[in-house]
């Protein structure tokens, strides 16, 4: 009960902080996203209901207003005349489909990958919900995009609260998430779901995997762009990481001496270095030291960096420095899973390169060259990370479809 109240009253003031940005947000429709659609009373009713009933409320919505939402269920892998069923409970796994089915753009949109952070299920309706208004925007949008929507790719997960994890016999088992215990999966060959998109055995991935990747790569895609979003929910992070705002991952393939040469440089973070960034940037002789010296004009990180500026600009917090200088006054920092190379904009580092961890987007990328973006977002409030997770689609489908540029 006290948490309960705690929250709301959390939710309320994080609220009215959003509320005192330039623009309101909660009554603001971009022309791509109606943020007015990001309710606080749905996402509570939210916290209570089964997959199966999200997924009928959204189908009644879709049905009631004649929106051209069209709810594809992804076939079994082995029986291509079957609906993938999960074992037990029998769930079938939906994407809502939208737009042109002959356009060049293919879009995946993917929510809730890890079973116990469905707050980006609700994220994908809203972002479904918001194309089908009218507006020039949307039709130019929907016209040149063809948009598939995953808005529980975990729905046992979702039953459960929790995330799978796969063996190498490609069995799920879902468990809480217990950082510590890393080490001991790792021995059992059970790894996170996220990351058995990388095996390279097709047997080793669970079927639910090997039906979601058919139906992507086969049936509706091969995808163009990948965003996967997803939110922290692990036992204790709130107390670190509250109010940490949107952060950025940028999946994309550099090749190895590139890579050798990001991973040697740093992120400029205290006023030190932003300064000594800023002397080298109007010096040209002087050598490089600062990543995001080295991918300054690479098309990759101006789009993302680009996106993050449009999120900035509607007045939502991205990933601050002040969590990385924590980080970096930590004793006991290991090798980094993740390089920072501009603010609230991230890598998959060395770690996930040398142990050769492969996530969703970066599969994608490597089967069929699709750009892709991972979010991580922390708030307290629900409905920011709604609202974070919303205004990043919303900057994307401008940077990545429209070619828009925000400086
Ligand atoms: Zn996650």
């Amino acid at each position: 009960m006290f948490k309960n109240w705690l929250i709301k009253k959390i939710d309320k003031k994080i609220d009215n902080v959003v509320n005192r940005f330039k623009i309101d947000l909660s009554s603001y429709d971009s022309g791509i996203i109606d943020y007015a659609l990001i309710d606080q009373n749905e996402i509570n009713q939210l916290r209570g209901v089964s997959y199966p009933e999200f997924i009928d409320r959204l189908k009644k919505i879709v049905e009631k207003n004649k929106l051209p939402i069209k709810f594809v269920a992804i076939k079994d892998f082995k029986d291509p005349d079957r609906d993938f069923e999960t074992d037990p409970l029998g769930y079938k796994i939906y994407t809502l489909e939208l737009g042109n089915p002959d356009a060049t753009h293919k879009i995946v949109i993917e929510g809730t990958c890890h079973g116990g952070e469905r707050i980006h299920s609700l994220t994908c309706a809203v972002v479904a919900l918001s194309l089908c208004k009218e507006g020039p925007l949307r039709e130019k949008i929907l016209n040149s995009s063809h948009i598939s929507i995953l808005p529980a790719a975990d729905p046992l997960g979702w039953h459960k609260k929790t995330r799978a994890y796969v063996n190498m016999r490609g069995e799920e088992t879902r468990n809480p998430v217990v950082v510590n215990m890393n080490h001991i999966r790792n021995l059992f060959g059970w790894s996170d779901t996220n990351s058995v998109f990388g095996r390279n055995l097709e047997e080793a991935k669970s079927e639910r995997i090997r039906s979601i990747e058919k139906h992507l790569l086969e049936k509706f895609g091969p995808p163009t762009l990948y965003t996967s979003l997803h939110e922290t929910v692990m036992f204790g992070s709130h107390l670190f990481y509250g109010n940490a705002g949107i952060m950025i991952l940028l999946h994309h393939y550099f090749p190895d001496e590139i890579k050798d040469i990001l991973f040697s440089l740093h992120y400029a973070l205290t006023t030190g270095e932003k300064v000594d960034k800023l002397l080298r940037k109007l010096n040209p002789l002087s050598d490089l030291k600062y990543t995001e010296q080295y991918l300054e004009y690479h098309p990759a990180f101006e789009r993302a960096k680009s996106i993050r500026n449009y999120i900035k600009r509607l007045g939502i917090r991205t990933f601050e420095d002040k969590f990385f200088r924590v980080e970096r006054e930590l004793p006991f920092i290991g090798p980094k899973s993740e390089v920072t190379i501009a603010e609230s904009l991230l890598i998959t580092g060395p770690l996930f390169v040398k142990a050769g961890i492969v996530l969703a987007p970066d599969y994608y990328e490597k089967t069929s060259g699709s750009t892709g973006y991972t979010i991580e977002t922390f708030s307290q409030s629900e409905s920011e990370r709604v609202l974070q997770a919303a205004a990043f689609i919303d900057g994307t489908l401008r940077c990545e479809v429209l070619r828009e540029y925000y400086e």
